[in-house]
């Protein structure tokens, strides 16, 4: 953990408002306070990413992850492999992990520490590995079920250097994914996602990890309908859940923190995610606590993995429910609207001003509007 001084740490967090307020709008009380704050800093403050914001080491180094990838190799269930190269040539390394024969199954990912200062979120990844190497039956069941995959540090050259968000480019590599000049650690990343669309074992959840000073909880960026569906926050609900009912109390629930309330954030992951794959993923940042009591990484890691697992398993039946449902809703209510307006046509009594009836045929006094019929997923 980096052992903040008070004003470090009141900066920090003040910062930590700042970057929520940026990712598209903070729907918790006091969001205008936090606003106001965030508004009142330096634009580069906003940002929360200066350069030199440093107080390093933050722990764990590349060198430590080397000997991590030599000890995780040992295991039969893992392959590790470099899918790329930082901007000063390090290994970005993914750990792979599954058991049984090749046939196509969901994938899940996780990747970590796109901001080195966020050391939580790699134990969080380290922990993930570690219980899925294990003997233990739910291990055995997701490796047997699902293809496992971890980028445990994304940023190794921000790690080395010392940097608290950026990569060597001075670029918060969080923020970077709808530049027109995207760095090698985004295209690295957004091809192998693509690649990994394109297999019979598509992803299914992909996570990405981070670690966030806010009141030392755990809790996900909610991705709200007016930059998704409310098919995708239904989804979203759903994942939430699954994954809270294996750390009960631990992680916050699905509206701790609304995202996303206007537009999809676009230059985040879950914005390239949404834009290509839309349903088909179910794409979130996941933020761990970042505070001196951070811990409890393995409860936090199995229930990533396992509520991921139940997520998938109620997979297509649970999405095509979900379509059904809304496609049932609207043709009953399309029904019964109909019904509605034949009989006012048929028996609609017309008053003249003298009270007495008169004519039949008027036209419609009422417009019906129908609601759209549900779009396709
Ligand atoms: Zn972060």
């Amino acid at each position: 953990m980096p052992n903040f001084s008070g004003f470090e740490r009141s900066l920090f967090s003040l910062r930590s408002v700042a970057r929520k307020v940026k990712k598209g709008g903070w729907a918790i009380p006091s969001g205008w306070l936090c606003l106001l704050l965030a508004l009142a800093m330096p634009a580069k403050a906003r940002e929360g990413s200066m350069a030199q914001d440093t107080v390093p080491p933050w722990g764990y180094g590349y060198s430590d992850l080397l000997a991590d990838l030599e000890h995780w190799k040992a295991s039969p269930f893992v392959k590790v492999d470099s899918v790329g190269t930082s901007l000063q040539g390090r290994g970005i390394f993914m750990v792979t992990i599954t058991e049984g024969d090749s046939q196509p199954r969901p994938r899940i990912f996780l990747h970590a520490r796109t901001h080195p200062a966020e050391v939580q979120a790699l134990q969080v990844a380290k922990a993930g590995i570690e219980f899925l190497i294990d003997s233990s039956e739910e291990a055995r069941r997701i490796r047997r079920n699902h293809i496992v995959h971890f980028i445990p540090m994304y940023n190794p050259d921000g790690v080395e250097l010392g940097y608290a968000r950026l990569n060597a480019d001075s670029i918060d590599l969080e923020s970077n994914w709808d530049k027109p000049e995207i760095q090698p650690e985004v295209a690295v990343l957004r091809s192998l996602f693509d690649s990994l669309m394109h297999t019979e074992s598509p992803v299914r959840v992909a996570l990405n990890l981070h670690s966030d000073q806010f009141n030392c909880t755990r809790f996900f960026f909610f991705h709200d309908s007016g930059g998704t569906s409310r098919l995708y926050t239904d989804l979203e609900k759903t994942f939430v859940a699954d994954v809270q009912g294996h750390f009960p109390g631990g992680i916050e629930p699905w509206f701790f923190v609304k995202s996303w309330t206007n537009a999809p954030g676009l230059q985040y992951p879950e914005g390239w995610w949404w834009t290509n794959y839309r349903e088909e993923v179910m794409a979130l940042t996941y933020e761990d606590s970042n505070c001196p009591n951070a811990s409890e990484y393995e409860a936090t890691a199995q229930a990533l993995l396992l509520g991921s697992a139940d997520f998938i398993a109620r997979g297509g039946v649970y999405l095509q429910r979900a379509v059904e449902k809304r496609r049932r809703t609207w043709v009953t209510q399309k029904m019964v609207l109909e019904s509605e307006a034949r009989w006012l046509r048929q028996n609609r009594p017309v008053f003249s001003l003298d009270g007495k009836s008169a004519s039949r045929d008027l036209g419609p006094l009422i417009y019906f509007t129908l609601p759209h019929p549900p779009e396709n997923p």
